[in-house]
């Protein structure tokens, strides 16, 4: 099962928890203390993070979290000098089995070089971290453009149901641009009114899925790297 929290200003926290083993895996670790809470009140014993990338708002408790329950952290080969406490290097490609499901590996730079997501197809859910948000897409901090592009034509080739657990909540704020690109989308309007609502009441936007993004992202509906390219830039000054 997965359990998913909002925590520091604008990321998400999640738990993948399998219920049988009792393993459970913290996705990223923006916030240690609220990730201890999280388990806590559910009484679950954290073995595992995953990370997605290097940056402090998504490896900020690694050490504090590994040193309090001596778990077992899984991240990117190429950022793994930037990962505190890594113990386990992936590249995307492989996979690994955690508790019930067999996890995919899926390398997806552009935001950082080593910027990986972990899909787990028998939940039918992917943990993109700044990959992909949704109506958005994260910032080329290292990347290119076009190592961007194909890293959301990999997602975009997941199966249309997949859940798609994105690591900040920035889909009011996505919207809005992806409107001034494509103002004529009514899958774009519709998803936005839906947006307005929950976030009106303080709700979370993710996971959203893979279907509604490439229905409505102006990244994912991008044709080619070109035009990603543009549309990124022109996001940057909006
Ligand atoms: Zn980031
Ligand atoms: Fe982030």
């Amino acid at each position: 099962m997965i359990i998913q929290f909002p925590c520091l200003s604008d990321n998400y926290g999640f738990l993948l928890h399998d219920p049988k083993t009792g393993k459970t895996a913290s996705i990223d670790a923006p916030d240690a203390q609220e990730i201890t809470a999280q388990c806590a009140k559910r009484g679950y014993k954290l073995s595992h993070i995953f990370n997605t990338h290097h940056h402090p708002d998504h490896v900020g408790g690694n050490i504090s979290l590994k040193e309090q329950h001596g778990l077992h952290i899984i991240g990117p080969q190429a950022d793994k000098e930037r990962i505190p406490g890594i113990a386990q290097v992936v590249s995307g490609g492989e996979q690994f089995s955690f508790g019930a499901w067999d996890v995919h590996v899926l390398h997806t730079p552009g935001h950082t070089k080593g910027h990986c997501a972990y899909y787990i197809p028998k939940l039918g859910s992917v943990f993109v971290g700044d990959t992909l948000f949704a109506l958005g897409c994260g910032r080329l901090f290292e990347g290119t453009a076009k190592q961007m592009f194909d890293s959301l034509a990999q997602l975009a080739a997941l199966p249309p149901e997949t859940k798609v657990y994105c690591a900040h909540e920035y889909t009011l704020a996505n919207g809005r641009f992806a409107q001034s690109i494509d103002p004529d989308n009514p899958k774009l309007s519709a998803y936005m009114d839906e947006v307005i609502k929950l976030r009106a009441q303080n709700l979370p936007t993710v996971p959203t899925t893979i279907a509604k993004e490439i229905a409505a992202n102006p990244f994912m509906r991008a044709k080619t790297a070109e035009d990603f390219a543009i549309i990124r830039r022109a996001k940057d000054r909006f």
